[in-house]
């Protein structure tokens, strides 16, 4: 027990957790938080909504105004921040011509991913790490492609957070790979995010972690009308569509349904994001989307990865999928004069911190086991060290299992760890920490005999 540091308690009364932690911001992390400007992200916003509409079925060959001047102009962003990354940062646009659906594609149809890869440092790390946002838009028809959408929250706000990440980014090194999509024909039925993570599938991308980013800008509700600027939710599926036949079978043995992929992902973004923001809260949300409804999230979700929507805490749906007007005097639309700049800075810096945390972690520890060989209170656990990457030693977590976030951490350079606490009454993982302090996703002990 001499080996254990207990590096926070985060007990306190009634068991109601505020994460409270002593571990500390990686300075060069918070450098770059420090860099997201507020100014940048409104000066994006008002040049994509200055293309009039960025609905999939607008012009592409309006060289001001349609997806078709949209997506370019996000390239030539994505180029200028290329030229300072001493060649880490490449972009392109990944196009695929749609035939007509039968619901809302009308006629054959390019569309374009706006891409951006950072590729990573480490050449013996394969690891992706996804920030999304959608640039398309679309007015209260979705088929018409014609009239003025500004879409300026939804969803050039995401758009702006992905350029900002990538601004930031590019001029530093990671050694896994962080990959920055403007995607197109969200509104269309999830169209280029469908494509982008099928061909993620087809050629086996080890992508560790999908933040998509989709209406993040403004802080209010319509109707109900409350304002706040200090809560961000993250959205996660409990159960991964992996999880079935002897899986399933485990995760109800061992009472696992709060711990598929995504919602692992989302607890983790909760921690880092409240770790490096100040005045934001990340509120979970324990199903995939809101309800009944979908996002760029949902075609990685449903290829097995770790995928989660962030979306604002308050939704105004007089500025959402609404041609603007004015109309028993209610201003509709989705105009930029509704956004809270300050509040986006925040969410792209919470996007940021994560993306960094996770790229610049090492890989997860292998074979994490939990020794069951004899019936004991203590929780023995051990596994193997990282396949790549510096580790200076491992966190083991630990939380109730009415718990949403992880209750204690503890650090240890050793690859097993014996814990006074029942595996009756907690759950436990494993991740691995570099020289900095980061810490890579968690593993879930499997049980075995030690
Ligand atoms: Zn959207």
């Amino acid at each position: 027990m001499k080996k254990l540091l207990i590096l926070f308690l985060a007990f306190i009364p009634c068991f109601t957790i505020k994460a409270q932690t002593t571990i500390q911001r990686d300075p060069q992390i918070e450098k770059m938080v420090n860099e997201v400007s507020k100014d940048s992200l409104q000066s994006y916003i008002k040049k994509m909504v200055s293309f009039g509409t960025r609905s999939t079925l607008s012009t592409q060959t309006d060289l001001s105004r349609g997806i078709g001047a949209a997506r370019k102009w996000v390239l030539s962003r994505f180029n200028e921040f290329a030229r300072q990354s001493n060649g880490r940062l490449t972009a392109f646009i990944d196009t695929i011509t749609l035939p007509p659906d039968g619901r809302r594609i009308n006629t054959p149809t390019l569309l374009g991913n706006v891409v951006a890869t950072l590729k990573g440092a480490d050449i013996n790390d394969d690891r992706i790490f996804i920030i999304s946002g959608h640039l398309d838009n679309m007015r209260s028809n979705v088929m018409d492609g014609v009239g003025d959408a500004p879409g300026a929250n939804d969803d050039a706000s995401g758009v702006a957070a992905v350029l900002e990440c990538a601004r930031i980014m590019s001029q530093r090194s990671f050694p896994a790979t962080i990959i920055f999509v403007a995607v197109s024909g969200e509104e269309q039925g999830l169209l280029g995010a469908n494509y982008m993570a099928e061909k993620a599938r087809k050629e086996n991308w080890n992508i560790e972690a999908v933040l998509n980013n989709d209406i993040m800008g403004s802080n209010n509700s319509n109707e109900t009308n409350i304002i706040n600027n200090t809560k961000i939710r993250v959205f996660s599926e409990g159960l991964s569509i992996l999880d079935t036949g002897k899986n399933a079978l485990n995760i109800r043995n061992l009472g696992l349904e709060n711990d598929g992929k995504a919602r692992q992902l989302a607890r983790y973004v909760k921690e880092t994001g409240e770790r490096y923001v100040d005045n934001l809260e990340v509120v979970m949300v324990y199903r995939n989307d809101r309800f009944l409804r979908g996002g760029d999230h949902t075609p990685y979700v449903l290829r097995g990865y770790a995928a989660v929507r962030i979306t604002e805490m308050n939704e105004n749906y007089y500025h959402q999928h609404q041609d603007v007007r004015m109309e028993n005097g209610i201003q509709y639309g989705d105009l930029a004069e509704f956004m809270d700049f300050e509040y986006l800075r925040k969410n792209t810096c919470m996007n940021l911190c994560n993306l960094a945390n996770l790229a610049k972690s090492p890989l997860m520890p292998q074979e994490v086991k939990v020794d069951t060989k004899k019936l004991t209170n203590f929780t023995n656990l051990s596994w193997k060290t990282s396949k790549n990457g510096k580790v200076k030693g491992y966190y083991v977590l630990l939380r109730e299992t009415t718990s949403a976030v992880w209750q204690k951490k503890f650090f240890t350079t050793d690859t097993k760890m014996d814990l006074p606490y029942s595996k009756d009454n907690y759950f436990f993982g494993v991740q691995s920490v570099s020289e900095e302090g980061n810490e890579s996703l968690p593993v879930l002990p499997s049980p075995a005999g030690r």
